[in-house]
């Protein structure tokens, strides 16, 4: 049996038609274990913890002992208003088809190949999650797998990201919100009596430190991801013209390489206001949230080697280890020991108006997860 573009057209339209934003995943969960169960497969919906995002847990056991082997993604997807779905020729558009709708239908399509094939050692678990897309998400549900559940395994694939690529680096993220504020009340200008500290005079302060910082940190290229960052994107303070503000909110993200952690990360940012909190008789608060940390394989592993020779076997081409920049469930799953690549279908429009995913990039993904399974299981 060899991988159907039908039923993966089919399937990716199917599970793009049931809208899952990031934190409200449940009736795509349900109609994706019924997919899963309907391929064989022995299907868990962990709905104790995350009731509104189950987890779908699912997996197909070979004839004989051996690893046990992850296809991982996310049912969520951004909250971004979206064109109703439809198929237009090799390409099925819809929220949440490119990022990662189709992708978990090629993981549906690879365990049926690999279950009519031939008989097979260890076993092959479907894990799809709805609490990725940050800010809504984080990956909460796939931590509380991972820790408080003691979900393990031998080699896990995200099937996102690196198409015709291999990402063996990438950034951490997280996000940053910043309070300065004063005590009191707001005051009337001329009322205020001088010496107040200025809230709004302080975050220009901070405004220049992370200009500052971020400009060290651009001079400094780390190996595949490139230079670590502080961004600002957001600005907020003050209500009326002629009144002495009392605080001043500003929001943005921190990136680091794999070789630097979010609590070094942190006690630099904490340094930093410090510095300005004191100079401006300001306070300052700092909420720094973890988005996900950074990620990093050996290019030598033997997981990305298979993953290339897959790849190969699948395309006639090469697969190129990359770093990137962006962020993703890999970091969760390599933190808990499990070695784990990247490798999906290519769509465009992942957050953009427009989403869409070639059905090719779908067989060609599915063909790809079968000779890896095939390379992994025996
Ligand atoms: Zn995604």
């Amino acid at each position: 049996m060899t991988v159907s573009a039908d039923r993966l057209r089919d399937l990716t339209l199917e599970l793009v038609e049931v809208p899952s934003p990031t934190g409200d995943t449940a009736d795509a969960a349900r109609l994706y274990a019924r997919r899963l169960e309907e391929v064989g497969m022995d299907v868990e919906l962990l709905d104790d913890v995350f009731p509104a995002t189950p987890t779908v847990v699912a997996r197909l056991r070979g004839s004989s002992p051996g690893p046990t082997v992850v296809l991982n993604g996310h049912l969520d997807t951004v909250p971004i208003p979206h064109d109703p779905p439809r198929v237009d020729g090799d390409l099925v558009y819809g929220r949440g088809s490119a990022d990662m709708k189709g992708a978990l239908a090629s993981a549906a399509e690879a365990v049926r190949v690999v279950r009519d094939g031939r008989p097979f050692g260890g076993e092959i678990v479907i894990v799809a999650i709805g609490l990725h897309e940050a800010p809504g998400g984080r990956g909460e549900d796939l931590q509380h797998l991972l820790g408080e559940r003691a979900f393990t395994a031998d080699a896990a694939v995200v099937c996102e990201l690196s198409a015709h690529d291999v990402a063996v680096a990438h950034l951490g993220s997280a996000t940053f919100e910043i309070t300065v504020s004063r005590p009191g009340m707001p005051t009337h200008e001329l009322q205020t009596p001088p010496g107040t500290p200025h809230p709004l005079i302080a975050a220009a302060r901070v405004v220049e430190a992370i200009r500052t910082r971020a400009e060290e940190l651009a001079a400094v290229e780390h190996p595949w991801v490139g230079a670590e960052t502080y961004f600002l994107g957001e600005l907020h303070g003050g209500d009326f013209y002629n009144r002495h503000p009392r605080t001043c909110r500003l929001v943005g993200t921190c990136r680091w390489a794999p070789s630097n952690t979010l609590a070094a990360v942190e006690a630099d940012f904490r340094e930093l206001l410090a510095r300005v909190a004191k100079e401006t008789g300001c306070t300052i608060d700092l909420d720094l949230r973890l988005v996900r940390g950074a990620y990093e394989i050996d290019p030598g592993h033997e997981l990305v080697h298979a993953l290339q020779d897959a790849y190969r076997e699948v395309t006639g081409a090469e697969l190129r280890p990359v770093g990137i920049k962006v962020v993703a469930d890999g970091a969760l799953f390599a933190a808990a020991g499990i070695p784990t690549v990247y490798h999906g279908p290519q769509g465009s429009g992942a957050h953009a108006d427009v989403e869409s995913v070639p059905v090719a990039e779908l067989v060609r993904a599915a063909q790809v997860y079968v000779a890896l399974l095939r390379r992994l299981l025996c």
